[in-house]
């Protein structure tokens, strides 16, 4: 079945595919590896647990969205004090579908870090260009448009400007963004370039196929080494099984992320002779504090997030102006009743911004009842600081951009009327119960180590303890990298599939 899509409901029955390279997942890690192995001449199948959806399907109704693309509609929630609202994507081409489209190198000095923390070698910038740039060229990371930047962002930046901070304007991987703001449901233009609209279709071209609403259950594991994958077909509405699937191949990878992935190994019990597999789990949690402009803004014009705020990017701190709509909004602030209407009348005037913190600890990520999956977080004293940090500084950079009021995410105080007002964050007593975090980063859950006593996979992305499985998605992202994560996990895919690709010979006749 060459470079074909099979969507589940048009299969009728159990199905056996034999493949030179299983892949579970079509986000971010799986559709580089698989258009970079189909590239190198091999028989590729990516199973996908998720529906797929043409550009032509995407629209500005963002609950019908929501349906289509989120797991869990966008309600899974991270446990913790405070509990964390955690979204990501299922649906062919992963979170990359609905994410914000930024795209960052890894920091030199995270690359140290994983050397200095890991033994990671072979990292450091210059070695790790040439996937990068092959990654950058692929999915055309690019400035924006002048004429496409929101203005909002042009609202977020006039006050860091005026403060004296520093902003960088965003690269991100479009291609004649039409500007509609409509990036966390999906691209109805095409420009982002997305997993759906580049490297998955590159991978077609080369006769992978891939097979979606195909849940995959467990690895073939035989003498210690990987052969492929069972699944199943299911219901797009109910997840019920419908099909059985089994996928046989010499070389197995797991995409699934950070989230999916240890879940996956824990419930067969595989490739934890560490103890690592799920732990040491980073979500570079978010805040959210909403401003009323002294004019109007209309932050649904132009892309989602152009600029942002690098100035405190050493202390784990960046910030951006990011448009949800109204009825999203309303849902996630702590307050209702009168003062909610008051808000919301001024929805034209708002600028919506987050502050995003570099994780200082880490969580846990476990099998849940009745297929759900526990993840948990407690953000430390450290993270907590920078969290309300984050809050003050973002708030005084709108005032400076002429803010007349600041919303707050924290219980017990709302807003901000003055610039005056913001050392109350640090004068009230805020408890970490009182403030509203959310993220959309997560990472790190079955780590890259040299010592196999301390992470899931070698430095290469093959497991430790299973022979032929290599994880290629964003559970492998060895520390915190405090930027958005797509651009590091696609670096590290493309560099494990060129490693599979270079080493295929001995992996096939090993398997
Ligand atoms: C709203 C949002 C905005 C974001 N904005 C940005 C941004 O601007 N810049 C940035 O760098 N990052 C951003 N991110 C994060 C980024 O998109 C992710 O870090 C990245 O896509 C993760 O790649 P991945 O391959 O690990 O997982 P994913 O891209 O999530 O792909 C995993 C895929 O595996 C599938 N899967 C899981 N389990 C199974 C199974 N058992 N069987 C079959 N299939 C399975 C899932 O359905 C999913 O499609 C954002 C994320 C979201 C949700």
């Amino acid at each position: 079945m060459p470079g074909r899509l099979i969507q589940g409901h048009n299969v009728r029955g159990p199905l056996e595919i034999e493949a030179d390279v299983a892949i579970v997942g079509s986000g971010a890690g799986g559709a580089v590896t698989a258009a970079e192995l189909s590239e190198a001449g091999l028989r590729v199948v990516v199973l996908e647990e998720g529906g797929y959806h043409e550009t032509k399907e995407i629209t500005t109704n963002a609950l019908d969205m929501i349906q289509k693309f989120y797991r869990d509609a966008g309600t899974s929630v991270i446990m913790g004090k405070p509990n964390i609202i955690f979204a990501e994507g299922r649906c062919v081409g992963g979170s990359t579908v609905i994410n914000g489209g930024m795209c960052w190198r890894t920091p030199e000095r995270v690359l140290k870090r994983w050397y200095l923390e890991m033994g990671l070698d072979g990292f450091s910038p210059k070695e790790t260009a040439g996937w990068f740039e092959k990654v950058e060229k692929n999915i055309n990371v690019a400035r924006q448009d002048p004429d496409t930047v929101s203005p909002h962002d042009l609202a977020l930046k006039a006050g860091a400007d005026r403060l004296g901070y520093k902003t960088e304007w965003n690269t991100r991987n479009q291609l004649h963004c039409a500007g509609t703001n409509n990036c966390a449901f999906g691209c109805p233009s095409g420009g982002k370039q997305s997993m759906l609209v580049s490297y998955l279709p590159r991978a077609m071209t080369r006769g992978a196929t891939i097979l979606s609403d195909t849940r995959v259950r467990r690895v073939i594991v035989e003498n210690g080494r990987a052969q492929g994958f069972e699944a199943d077909v299911i219901d797009r509405a109910t997840g019920r099984p419908l099909h059985p699937v089994t996928v046989r191949a010499p070389v197995t990878v797991l995409a699934a992320g950070a989230t999916q992935t240890p879940v996956l190994l824990q419930r067969q019990g595989i490739c934890n002779s560490s103890g690592q597999v799920g732990r040491n789990f980073t979500c570079h949690p978010n805040a959210k504090v909403v401003a009323v402009m002294d004019r109007d803004i209309y932050g649904w014009k132009g892309v989602h997030q152009a600029v942002q705020v690098h100035e405190f990017l050493n202390e784990g701190l960046i910030f951006a102006a990011v448009f949800v709509p109204p009825a999203l909004l309303a849902m996630s602030m702590p307050f209702a009743g009168d003062e909610m209407l008051e808000f919301l009348e001024n929805v034209n005037r708002m600028v919506i911004s987050g502050v995003l913190v570099e994780d200082t600890t880490t969580g846990t990520i476990r099998p849940g009842p009745m297929g759900s999956t526990l993840m948990t977080y407690q953000i430390d004293p450290v993270g907590f600081e920078r969290v309300l940090r984050g809050i003050a500084l973002v708030s005084e950079m709108l005032f400076a951009s002429g803010a007349k009021r600041v919303y707050l995410p924290i219980h017990g105080l709302t807003h901000f009327d003055s610039p005056d007002e913001i050392h109350k964050i640090y004068r009230l007593g805020v408890k970490p119960t009182d403030v509203e975090l959310l993220t959309v980063h997560a990472m790190s859950s079955c780590r890259m180590s040299a010592d196999p006593r301390w992470g899931v996979v070698n430095p290469w992305g093959e497991t430790f303890d299973v022979k032929n499985l290599f994880i290629t998605d964003g559970s492998i992202v060895p520390t915190p990298i405090g930027l958005n994560p797509q651009e590091t996990i696609m670096m590290l895919a493309s560099r494990g599939a060129d490693y599979i690709a270079n080493e295929w010979g001995r992996l096939r006749r090993a398997a």
